[in-house]
């Protein structure tokens, strides 16, 4: 819609303006400091940072009802700045001027609502949030948008075009960084650090299509999250790992979508999400508290984290009840079919600490819910997921298993509504479906195939035929006839067709 065609109360709202005050605080000391340099943990202390807008008066100036207003109003806006996960500007960076954002088509995903069968096979209704259908087919887009957006804003103001982009990734960080990075490339290279032969061919395909140097280490995701560290403490780096806080900004766009999508009624939802580093389940949480103390919303929906047995330090942390008695131990990771969260030493713990608590206060009651699942789960409800008309991952398959055994476990109740992050795209992951279908996973994943899940082509080739075509060798005449009649008359064998 045009500019002049919108309500007038509406029109000095539609393009924001920077206005916010932007300081990355630390977790540990608190200590605050100036954005005007990438920073990644505190120099203080060490520990990991936040984002925090200090200057909230041109939030509060504006009542839920009215914010409600300008993002319903601003979907219609063709601009592309605007079109992604910076709708809700004023909610994320509000100090990167329009013209310097990135937009490469991510975030506006779609909640698909789950058919009649598998609703009830769960005994709750729920929708898949498909982030599969981001840019690089990865919610990490969502972030990774805001990071190259800042980036791209600092390079213009201190005048950097050689800024060398680095990251540590189970596969899909990598792709989106490299995608994101190749959009400006004439200001940024891209560099990606892999644990080898622990991504799947899709996401190694991907850095390698954007042009980004791709480097393989030994061991597993936690190893080279360390390499990298040390890169970024004593080389000029910037680090495009969820410890960029900048990136949990534009993943919080994942739950004001949610919000915006259900006409601001979150109340009665249960948002599930896998844990793998806790970037996208802090940026989660962080999300709906912003909308809820804006008045966007009323009430805060219920967070329900999924971890495989395999890789579950959160699910560990969260099991002793009594916080005082609670205390982080990472864990040595086995191997696991959601293999984008197999992370034993999650990088944003101290951020889910400190959220968790915050938002069980602010909801006063337990709101937020750490769940674990088996591997066998995981893959049996990405399989029956996608059977269902989903194109789930193995992850989106963990937030089913984790959905199903939140309601087991009583904290979702019937009357309530699942919105499951279905984190990735099937395609990305589509190796593990294939194990999955030639019963080939190594013993260490404990997965056997349930039959009524498995698939395979059949191939077609009728009994009395010598004669087949081939892409150099095309038939004619009697020979295709023959070929034509004898190949439908077996796939009518096959399918037990009836004649006309
Ligand atoms: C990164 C990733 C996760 C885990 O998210 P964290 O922010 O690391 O907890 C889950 N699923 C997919 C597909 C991912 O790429
Ligand atoms: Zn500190």
């Amino acid at each position: 819609m045009k500019y002049e065609d919108f309500p007038k109360e509406i029109q000095p709202y539609l393009y924001p303006k920077p206005q916010g005050h932007m300081a990355y605080v630390c977790l540990g000391c608190d200590g605050e400091f100036d954005i005007s340099q990438l920073l990644y943990t505190c120099p203080n202390c060490g520990n990991v940072l936040l984002l925090v807008d200090k200057n909230t008066s041109h939030l509060e100036a504006i009542d839920g009802k009215t914010w409600q207003r300008i993002f319903d109003y601003r979907r219609m806006l063709n601009d592309p700045p605007l079109k992604g996960i910076f709708r809700y500007y004023e909610f994320i960076a509000p100090v990167i001027p329009l013209d310097l954002i990135i937009y490469l088509g991510e975030g506006h995903t779609p909640l698909v609502k789950a058919n009649q069968g598998l609703i009830k096979e769960t005994g709750v209704e729920f929708f898949f949030k498909n982030d599969g259908l981001n840019p690089s087919a990865s919610f990490k887009d969502r972030g990774m948008a805001c990071a190259l957006s800042y980036i791209h804003y600092l390079a213009k103001e201190k005048n950097i075009s050689d800024l060398i982009a680095i990251c540590a990734s189970t596969g899909d960080t990598s792709a989106s960084a490299a995608l994101y990075a190749a959009y400006l490339k004439d200001i940024v290279k891209s560099v990606v650090l892999l644990p080898k032969g622990k991504v799947t061919p899709q996401q190694l395909s991907q850095p390698l299509g954007s042009g980004a140097k791709v480097l393989e280490i030994a061991g597993v995701f936690d190893d080279c999250m360390k390499v990298v560290e040390h890169l970024a403490e004593q080389y000029n780096v910037a680090l495009l790992n969820s410890k960029n806080s900048w990136r949990i900004l534009g993943q919080e766009s994942f739950s004001f979508e949610i919000a915006q999508d259900f006409d601001y009624e979150v109340g009665d939802k249960a948002v599930v999400v896998p844990i793998g580093n806790a970037g996208n389940i802090t940026a989660v949480i962080s999300g709906f508290l912003k909308f809820f103390r804006a008045g966007i919303i009323d009430k805060l929906p219920k967070i329900i984290g999924v971890q495989s047995e395999h890789a579950d330090p959160v699910y560990r942390y969260y099991l002793e009840q009594a916080p005082e008695r609670r205390s982080f131990k990472p864990v040595a990771v086995k191997p696991s079919v959601a293999q984008a969260a197999m992370i034993g030493n999650p990088v944003s713990m101290p951020r889910v600490i400190r959220l968790v608590e915050e938002y069980n206060r602010e909801a006063g009651q337990k709101q937020v819910f750490v769940v674990q699942v088996t591997e066998q789960e995981i893959m049996d409800s990405m399989l029956i997921a996608n059977r269902n008309g989903h194109i789930v991952c193995t992850q989106g398959g963990e937030s089913l298993a984790g959905f199903r055994r939140a309601i087991d476990m009583g904290y979702v109740g019937s009357a309530e509504i699942g919105v499951l992050d279905s984190t990735a795209h099937m395609l990305k992951f589509a190796v593990f479906q294939d194990m999955y279908f030639n019963d080939a996973f190594d013993p260490q994943f404990h997965i056997t195939p349930r039959p009524e899940l498995q698939n395979a082509p059949i191939e077609v080739k009728p009994e009395g035929l010598d004669t087949f075509p081939a892409p150099d060798k095309l038939l004619h005449g009697e020979e295709i006839d023959k070929f034509v009649k004898e190949t439908a008359k077996e796939i009518a064998r096959i399918l037990g067709l009836e004649q006309k």
